[in-house]
């Protein structure tokens, strides 16, 4: 069924096949529903002016009513003309300047009449100057068929702009659309019952009214709509989609827990696990002996314990008859675990292999046959273990660490490494994610939190320093070297800089070795443009306490366990985000000791920069802090958020909006469960929306 709405760009009066071009090119619009589908990003309240004396250059647009005094065309080197005017009002004096369209222009602005002008100031020759204002004659300004309280303004572009498409021009366009909308033309899509509920405007109304707003209380009404539709239909969506899953997917079944759990449990298992640890291991085994695959985020701030839930995770595989893999992100870690679970599980007949990239030859030929054998339990290793070459016996649980470092892609290869049934997989991860956004990035996975630190913890005490506290920081450094702890340096190092950036970590290391000189001390260097041999066996000096201070990039800011490294140096600490500064803040407070951590600074510092060391003094909790980061950066920064389709989001505010998105994704849920297929015909409109949107759109279909 064709519609009014779709009918292509070009037909609308005043568009032509010329711009229609320019709307395809520069916005991806096509069709009118494509135009109105645009929102403006805000309003300009058609009521209010500016005094030029009041205008500032710092890029705030502005409206203002003024006589146009003089208006004059003057030619330019080039040979190119440019139009400039004079505009008077009670508090001084703007001057306007056109370079495009100044024949036309020539011709319909008058001299000596009054105008409201609107435009962004900037300073143009030293002069405060507006470049390319709209102009409109202010007799007829208040009465055009366009609202007389707010007018809209959309994002636009030069190339926009200069085919008249921009500001005005596209405001008309919208309009003369909007008007000769048929009725039907935009029917709803959320049912009546909800629209009570809630008291939502319908969606036509919506739409006449977040681009032509009459009052504040519409501009509301409208904005708060098609917030909700947006978050509603994309909680839907996702709901779905796990559904699906849920029900195609058939998983191993684990339906015992066997000998390697329970004697691990009562021989080997070190420590009381914590009640949060205890309900995440009931959580994962309620999954894998479902019968359905298991498809589990497991969130735990740094050094909650993640690890030991994820070896038991694994036993309970071995238990059933089934290998377990363990992906780490670094060869560092990789090794690291491949270390501390042998020695967990020594004794208990289980054989644990390592590969990575660096293991090669004759041992890697070995290590490849015992894994496809079967006669390996659990393969430890890189993302070495996602190549085609690793084929296993049958494996039943793959676990990844700190997953944000990995692509979907790479996630999803280890779903064919069982040809019969995808293995179970538990993805780890410390880059604490806030709930607002969990909810939307991970709409379709399940999610299980540790939220608890394992008993005796001392709180990291974080203090922030600058360069004049130098000499007090050495010396806090020898007190605790003097206790026989290990420190941590970390310059900041970004591909951007990197070659200033080194240069900086040399100078901080050839300082240090300054206050503390060989032989009584030892200073490891690490950084990620050394080789992998070098900097794994900097790292193993420090890990063995043969060295007592690691300057070092971020490359240690995952997972690497040093209890006895109790204080933690941030240089730069400026340059760094939120997230990763709690990262790296987690590499120490392992240990039983009271641990450090030193956030050093320069003198300047922006607010925002104010701010994130702010939040990192006042707050260990990892949650908190990724909710501030969110705040500062914004979610398009967040670590694995880029395909979760939350950038699509064109109204939703993730900070802003938790209560509309909280009610959306509450009705969403309540209705999939009371009608998964929606086939009640009170949710009929749903339905018939929902298979429009997975017709045009394919790509969330497995976000895993
Ligand atoms: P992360 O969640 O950051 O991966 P780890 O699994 O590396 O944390 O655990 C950090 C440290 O805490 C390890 O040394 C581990 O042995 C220890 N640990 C884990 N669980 C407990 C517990 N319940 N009680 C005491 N120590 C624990
Ligand atoms: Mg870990």
């Amino acid at each position: 069924m064709s519609t009014y709405l779709d009918t292509k760009i070009e037909f609308l009066k005043g568009v032509g096949p010329n711009r229609a071009e320019t709307f395809q090119k520069e916005l991806g619009v096509y069709s009118f529903r494509d135009l109105i589908f645009l929102f403006p990003f805000r309003y300009v309240d058609r009521t209010q002016f500016h005094l030029i004396k009041d205008a500032r250059t710092d890029g705030d647009t502005l409206q203002l009513k003024g006589k146009l005094v003089s208006l004059e065309r003057i030619k330019g080197k080039n040979n190119r003309s440019r139009l400039v005017g004079m505009l008077k009002d009670s508090s001084g004096f703007m001057e306007l300047v056109w370079f495009q369209g100044v024949k036309i222009l020539e011709g319909t602005l008058k001299e000596g009449e009054e105008y409201v002008v609107y435009g962004k100031v900037s300073i143009y020759k030293g002069k405060r100057t507006i470049t390319h204002p709209e102009m409109e004659l202010a007799k007829t300004a208040g009465n055009a068929a366009v609202s007389k309280a707010f007018a809209p303004v959309y994002s636009s572009t030069e190339k926009l702009d200069n085919k008249g498409l921009g500001g005005r021009g596209r405001r008309n366009l919208v309009q003369s659309i909007l008007s000769k909308m048929p009725a039907n033309a935009l029917p709803e899509i959320i049912p009546d019952y909800i629209l009570e509920k809630l008291k939502l405007c319908s969606r036509i109304e919506a739409i006449q009214w977040i681009h032509f707003p009459q009052s504040e209380a519409h501009k509301t009404l409208a904005i708060n709509r098609l917030k909700f539709e947006e978050f509603f239909f994309l909680q839907l969506r996702m709901l779905m989609s796990k559904q699906i899953r849920l029900a195609k997917l058939k998983g191993i079944e684990f339906s015992k827990i066997g000998t390697f759990f329970n004697r691990f449990f009562k021989e080997k298992l070190p420590f009381e696990l914590t009640g949060a640890q205890k309900r995440v291991l009931k959580e994962i085994r309620a999954d894998v002996g479902s019968g359905v695959q298991m498809n589990r985020l497991l969130q735990g701030d740094v050094g909650s314990g993640k690890t030991i839930v994820g070896l038991m995770s694994m036993l309970i595989a071995l238990d059933n008859d089934y290998q377990a893999c363990l992906v780490a992100p670094t060869e560092i870690l990789a090794q690291q675990h491949y270390a501390s679970i042998q020695e967990e599980v020594k004794g208990l007949g289980i054989r644990v292999g390592f590969l990575s990239g660096s293991v090669k030859g004759k041992k890697r030929t070995q290590v490849l046959q015992m894994t496809r054998d079967g006669d390996l339990h659990i393969l430890i290793g890189t993302h070495a273990l996602f190549e085609p070459t690793v084929i296993f016996k049958n494996i039943g649980l793959a676990i990844i660490d700190e997953q944000h470092r990995f692509g979907v892609a790479q996630r999803a290869s280890l779903w064919y490494k069982n040809r019969e049934m995808p293995p179970h997989v538990l993805v780890m991860t410390a880059t604490p994610i806030p709930r607002t956004l969990a909810m939307t990035v991970y709409g379709d996975l399940d999610v299980s939190v540790i939220d608890e630190l394992p008993p005796g913890r001392k709180p990291i005490s974080t203090v922030h320093k600058s360069e004049t506290h130098r000499a007090q920081v050495v010396e806090f450094m020898h007190k605790e070297i003097k206790k026989g702890r290990q420190i941590y340096v970390v310059f900041p190092l970004i591909e951007e800089s990197a070659k200033l950036d080194l240069q900086n970590l040399q100078s901080g290391y050839e300082a240090l070795l300054q206050y503390f000189p060989k032989p009584d001390f030892q200073i490891s260097v690490v950084h990620g443009r050394m080789k992998a041999k070098d900097k794994d066996m900097e790292m193993q000096r420090f890990v063995e306490g043969k060295t007592q201070i690691m300057v070092a990039t971020t490359v240690i800011e995952v997972g690497v366990n040093v209890p006895n490294a109790s204080v933690m140096i941030i240089e730069n600490t400026e340059r760094f985000g939120l997230s990763q500064l709690h990262q790296l803040r987690g590499r120490v407070g392992r240990g039983a000791e009271q641990s450090f951590c030193i956030l050093m600074t320069s003198y300047k510092l922006s607010k925002e920069a104010r701010e994130r060391i702010s939040t990192m003094v006042r707050t260990n909790n990892g949650f908190e802090i990724a909710e501030a980061d969110l705040r500062l950066r914004g979610p398009g920064d967040l670590e694995g958020t880029r395909q979760s389709g939350v950038l699509d989001l064109r109204l939703i505010n993730l900070v802003q909006d938790t209560g509309i998105m909280n009610t959306a994704r509450h009705y969403a849920q309540n209705i999939l469960e009371k009608d998964p297929r929606l086939e009640n015909p009170l949710n009929a409109r749903l339905r018939i929306h929902l298979s429009k949107l997975m017709k045009n759109k394919n790509h969330w279909g497995r976000i895993s």
